[in-house]
């Protein structure tokens, strides 16, 4: 019952099930024992018939008075033990689950989080953990143990009467039948639920990210508008699912109590024929009088659990999703990069097909072609951010799919368009290249990549915090920040993404003054959109529709009739607003 199906079932850990174990446990000697107090209670009327028909003497109140006193202290010690196994060590099970879940999150390959966005997995790691917390904690170990005490009493009930026993317990199996039957309609809701959640948690989180190009636009009703649509919308579907499952669960548990009816009905009937005596029916009042309370429970308990499954389903895909894996060493003879026939898709479309090409070290190698071509994606993959579905990458003959990506990526700087600041200091900002590394490194470095001048004008220099992700600074500044992290990282490949976008003229001839000193000597693959970094290139690779269609010294493709570089060139010259 408690093997690897319901471990994933309700994405427990190895100790969470010996929880669960223990909390089932309790909970059958719990319910036993209050079946028990039943039995007393049985006893004492059978004394009294028999006081009353005169056969016995008025038995011995201190008798009595015991047997109370002494199931009072049993019922409590094993509730204690019950609350203890259920409730004890389920924290320690969240705790287990948030930091397993966080260190998968850090092994996933980057591939992973374009197809779960932020908002969904926070979602996951708070939410889904917490609805699994109330399902660990308050229903698996009730439920499984009602299951198994109401086994028990069952067959109890079937020895004394069959016939009682089934008047009694018919409406079980239906009730739970009806749940069970309901369970996909509430998996539905529970899905359609939490994906009208995770909309509103995504407006939020956009609505905050834009909120400078919101109001410069004055967009502000409009996205509230939208947002407050969402939530509506949630709220419908919130109440719809609850509704549903609050008719199905209430039905159930209606439909469980006309036992107390049927067992009255066939009671009175079996007595005035003469088939069972009255003791037996009034036992059997009695235990009715309790089956039905873990029951009723348990019916609004499983409502919970068909809807957690949802929630243990987006755990798992976390735990199912294969890590990017590799040695922990990395020895490549030189940095050359090499693609052979590489083939890649991030869903179904096929964005690289058969990409061959070498950037050699201590060249730039320019990548060029129209938008959408596969120049950020060969980036990415050259640096295994995400894995090569077909053909191999080699840097230094050495296969990188089998090399750790940490690892790997000691050997990696980038310079990328969408540079992440912290809310630090400049200097600290910059020693993220180089853990460990003097101030003296760090200011070296910030000097070559011409920081110097711009930071001497921030009021604290240094040691200026640039606010959230470097909200105080401009787009040159930043990038030029991002130079320096990468010539203080000093590592042998540099992954180059030119952005042009946010420089200004004056700013980019110091960004190209740092660039080039960060560039030398290295194996660089820059991402180009300015003719004067395509031109002074070693190496031109032209990408198009995720082919490579020509490739070449600059010159030598330029001469060359008709090729598509020297279309694309003519086509800038002419608009003089050349966008690779
Ligand atoms: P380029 O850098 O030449 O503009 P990209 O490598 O960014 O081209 O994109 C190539 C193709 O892959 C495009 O069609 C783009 O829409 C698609 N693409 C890029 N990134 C992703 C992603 N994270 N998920 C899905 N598709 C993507």
């Amino acid at each position: 019952m408690f093997g690897e199906k319901f471990q994933r079932k309700y994405a427990l850990s190895d100790q969470g099930v010996v929880t669960t174990k223990k909390g089932t446990f309790w909970t059958v000697v719990a319910n036993l024992v209050v079946m028990m107090g039943m039995g007393i209670l049985y006893l004492l009327m059978m004394q009294f018939m028999d006081v009353f028909t005169g056969s016995a003497e008025l038995p011995d109140a201190a008798v009595f008075c015991l047997l109370t006193l002494g199931f009072v202290v049993l019922s409590f010690m094993v509730h204690f033990q019950q609350y203890k196994a259920t409730y004890g060590l389920v924290y320690e099970e969240v705790k287990a689950m948030r930091l397993g879940l966080a260190e998968r999150l850090r092994k996933l390959p980057l591939g992973f989080f374009g197809k779960r966005d932020l908002a969904d997995l926070t979602e996951t790691i708070m939410g889904d953990v917490n609805r699994m917390e109330h399902v660990w904690s308050h229903v698996l170990g009730y439920l499984y143990g009602s299951y198994i005490s109401t086994a028990i009493v069952a067959v109890m009930l079937f020895v004394m009467d069959w016939r009682l026993a089934i008047a009694c317990l018919w409406g079980v199996p239906v009730a739970f039948g009806l749940l069970f039957g309901s369970r996909r309609i509430a998996a539905r809701n529970a899905e359609v639920t939490k994906a009208a959640g995770l909309e509103v948690s995504d407006g939020i989180q956009e609505a905050l990210e834009n909120i400078r190009e919101i109001r410069a636009t004055n967009q502000e009703q409009r996205y509230l508008d939208g947002l407050n649509a969402k939530i509506d919308e949630h709220e419908r579907k919130m109440i719809k699912g609850e509704l549903v499952t609050g008719l199905f669960v209430n039905g159930a548990s209606v439909i469980m109590r006309l036992g107390v009816a049927t067992t009255i009905l066939a009671g009175a009937t079996l007595i005035l024929s003469g088939q069972v005596d009255f003791m037996t029916l009034f036992l059997f009042l009695l235990v009715i009088t309790r089956i039905y309370a873990p029951f009723d429970q348990s019916l609004a308990l499983i409502a919970e659990v068909f809807m957690s499954e949802v929630s243990a389903g987006r755990l798992m895909e976390i735990y199912d999703t294969p890590i990017a894996e590799g040695t922990e060493t990395f020895a490549p003879k030189g940095h050359d990069i090499v693609f052979k026939e590489v083939g890649f898709a991030y869903d179904d479309e096929q964005v690289l097909k058969g990409v061959s090409f070498t950037a050699k070290e201590g060249e730039v190698t320019a990548l060029v072609g129209p938008s959408g071509s596969g120049k950020s994606t060969c980036a990415r993959l050259a640096a295994r951010l995400w894995d090569a579905s077909a053909g191999t990458i080699e840097v230094g003959g050495v296969d990188i799919a089998t090399v750790d990506p940490e690892v790997l990526l000691t050997d990696y700087s980038m310079v990328f368009q969408d540079v992440t600041l912290f809310d630090d200091s400049v200097m600290a900002n910059i020693r993220l290249g180089k853990r460990g590394a003097s101030d003296e490194e760090v200011l070296a470095a910030a000097a070559a990549a011409n920081c110097d001048e711009f930071v001497g004008k921030l009021p604290q220099g240094y040691d200026t915090p640039i606010g959230e992700n470097g909200a105080r600074l401009s787009g040159g500044e930043r990038q030029r920040i991002s130079i320096a992290r990468a010539l203080l990282k000093g590592a042998p490949i540099v992954l180059l993404d030119e952005a042009t976008a946010s420089l200004d003229v004056e700013n980019e001839t110091e960004v190209q003054e740092a660039l080039s000193r960060l560039l030398q000597n290295k194996t660089v693959l820059v991402i180009a959109h300015r003719m004067r970094t395509v031109e002074a290139a070693d190496k031109i690779v032209v990408l198009s529709d995720g082919k490579v269609v020509e490739e070449g010294a600059p010159a030598s493709l330029l001469a060359e009739e008709g090729s598509v570089f020297a279309r694309m060139r003519q086509l800038q010259l002419a608009s003089d607003q050349w966008s690779l």
